[in-house]
């Protein structure tokens, strides 16, 4: 069985001790409560992206009233499982089926995901998107917690297609398209595993907002080398072409 793990809330840095990491909140909570911590038991703990070996040194707050903490030495460092080797580059749409998407990725192991301020992305919310970015980083630790993952997915800062595009380094770079209608994501994967150049490098997959990709930003996918693909003959909403998206790359990329 694999050991439960626990993500920091805090670490050496910003606490000052070295090899120091805490825990607060409802992870401390249950730790300290549900499962009745002690010093001197060991877990695995995510600290600055990196799974350790931990020691608890200090449980403070196994009553009602104090808020609980659980503070832990950092053994050594322990082998951990990557994310997927996938950038999302994801349209911005609607706040709450963003986060959804959002939470979603991360579960299935996204790396990063770069919110993107596509033509039809309604002018508000490409407004209001850069003040929403830090909530979103919230949702995806949250998330990260949840299902147990060593890492984090980054969350860029919301960006312009064209800038998004010429910064992208990523060998197999896959645009999700409502209009494509006969290649399809699976067999583009499955003939890129064949490939040295695209075979187990990184995959940029880029899906449109509610409106679908304006015909200019289709044409800027082209030139800058991204193959078009379809999901099916259905028009998924985003949040869906997302996660169904990021299924079938998993299915590819993890044997
Ligand atoms: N407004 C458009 C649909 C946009 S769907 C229309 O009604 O025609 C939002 C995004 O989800 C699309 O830009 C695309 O990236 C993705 N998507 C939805 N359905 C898809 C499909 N069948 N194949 C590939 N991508 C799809």
């Amino acid at each position: 069985m694999t050991r439960r793990r626990w993500i920091a809330d805090s670490w050496s840095p910003s606490t000052g001790h070295p090899n120091h990491a805490a825990l607060s909140g409802e992870q401390a909570q249950h730790l300290a409560r549900v499962l009745r911590a002690e010093p001197g038991q060991i877990f695995d703990v995510v600290a600055n992206g990196f799974l350790h070996r931990a020691e608890i040194t200090e449980v403070r707050g196994t009553g009602t009233r104090q808020a609980a903490e659980v503070h832990f030495k950092l053994l050594e460092e322990l082998e951990a499982d990557a994310a997927l080797p996938i950038h999302l580059l994801l349209a911005v749409f609607k706040f709450d089926h963003f986060e959804w998407a959002v939470e979603k990725a991360t579960e299935l192991g996204v790396a990063r995901i770069t919110p993107i301020l596509a033509r039809r992305t309604e002018k508000h919310l490409a407004q209001a998107a850069p003040k929403r970015a830090d909530r979103w980083r919230r949702i995806a630790l949250e998330s990260a917690k949840q299902s147990r993952r060593t890492d984090v997915p980054e969350i860029s800062e919301p960006a312009r297609l064209d800038s998004a595009l010429k910064s992208e380094t990523a060998p197999l770079r896959i645009l999700l398209s409502e209009v494509e209608q006969s290649v399809s994501l699976a067999s583009v994967l499955s003939h890129s595993n064949e490939q040295p150049t695209t075979h187990s490098g990184q995959l940029a997959l880029a899906i449109g907002p509610e409106g679908g990709w304006a015909a200019d930003e289709m044409t800027l996918f082209t030139q800058h080398h991204w193959t078009h693909v379809t999901l099916g003959p259905r028009i998924l909403r985003a949040e869906t072409a997302a996660i169904a998206a990021l299924a079938i790359a998993a299915s590819h990329l993890e044997p």
